[in-house]
């Protein structure tokens, strides 16, 4: 059972992406790239390197449901006539290609974003969307946790990473240890925890760092090998790259503590100055990874959290 790295432009900042080919019947890619012109030649050519064309691919597996990671599914489901789309059930806002956006908006407002950008990130939200498909409910089956996807020769056992996004999934070969994770292990840097609706209960916020932190510590639980990201370089040192995240985001941490003036501060506020710099997209990368944050240090006791009159969370220090 051969795993092949296949690597595929994006038109976002993050840049190329790494999709995965398992070539080993019945034959499997794991994400598919975005729905552009480009992702789909680079993707067969690929493909063509390996002697396979885009009709083989009986099944199609989504570590997450990120434009990047999604886009060409539907295409590529379609192409290949009967292959099987495999995602799990808690990416639901993404896999259909639309997020909740009441729910996102109601998120997003307690954060203290003011309402002129919450509307320009929905915007935004827009243009990016236009990178994948939506599937339909019936056109994927879901991923479940600890299930194996089997192949003849071998399997890769579903490990549920959820923290970039609360859907993602990392796959393991227990053969030699080795992962495909995803966005949930990058090598040059630490993933966005995503602010997204909780999947259990939407109108909550769905805490995504402290699950992060959790998943980080099964990866390392399983004694990675080889751990293959959504974004650049395998990593071979997957103890390395924990601590690294770990003091990275110990460090955050800190810093987020320490910008919250006596009187208090949104979210918003506080994402202004840790991100001075971030536009477009960026503002609602910058929020989310301002709330998560936020979220964690609140759960640690560490700040206080306050709804203001008008629905606004505000932090305290302890
Ligand atoms: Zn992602
Ligand atoms: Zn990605």
């Amino acid at each position: 059972m051969k795993i092949i790295p296949i690597s595929l432009p994006t038109p976002f900042y993050v840049g190329p992406v790494n999709v995965y080919l398992v070539q080993e019947e019945p034959l499997t890619l794991i994400d598919t790239g975005p729905k552009t012109k480009e992702a789909l030649e680079a993707l067969k050519d690929g493909l063509r390197r390996e002697r396979v064309r885009v009709s083989d691919i009986k099944r199609i597996v989504l570590t997450h449901a990120h434009e990047d990671h999604c886009g060409l599914a539907k295409q590529l489901r379609d192409e290949a006539k009967n292959a099987q789309v495999f995602v799990h059930g808690w990416e639901t806002g993404h896999r259909a290609g639309r997020l909740e956006y009441e729910e996102h908006r109601t998120l997003l407002e307690r954060a203290g974003v003011p309402a002129g950008e919450v509307s320009e990130m929905r915007r935004m939200y827009e243009g990016v969307r236009a990178f994948a498909d939506a599937l339909e409910d019936h056109e994927h089956a879901e991923l479940v946790d600890e299930e194996e996807i089997r192949f003849e020769r071998g399997a890769l056992r579903v490990i549920h990473t959820p923290g970039h996004t609360p859907g993602s999934c990392s796959f393991l070969r227990e053969a030699d240890r080795t992962i495909i994770a995803g966005d949930c292990v990058l090598k040059r840097i630490t993933p966005n925890p995503v602010l997204s609706p909780d999947p259990v209960d939407p109108a909550r916020r769905f805490r995504s760092l402290a699950e992060y932190l959790v998943s980080l510590a099964r990866l390392r639980s399983l004694h990675p090998t080889l751990v293959y990201g959504g974004h650049g370089d395998a990593v071979h040192d997957y103890e390395e790259l924990f601590n690294r995240y770990l003091r990275a985001i110990g460090d955050r941490q800190t810093e987020v503590i320490r910008l919250i003036p006596k009187a208090g501060a949104t979210a918003w506020d506080i994402s202004l100055q840790l991100f001075p710099g971030a536009g477009d997209v960026h503002r609602f990368l910058a929020v989310s990874e301002t709330v998560a944050h936020l979220d964690l240090a609140h759960s640690e006791n560490k700040l206080a959290l306050e709804l203001s009159s008008d629905g606004r969370e505000v932090y305290r220090r302890a």
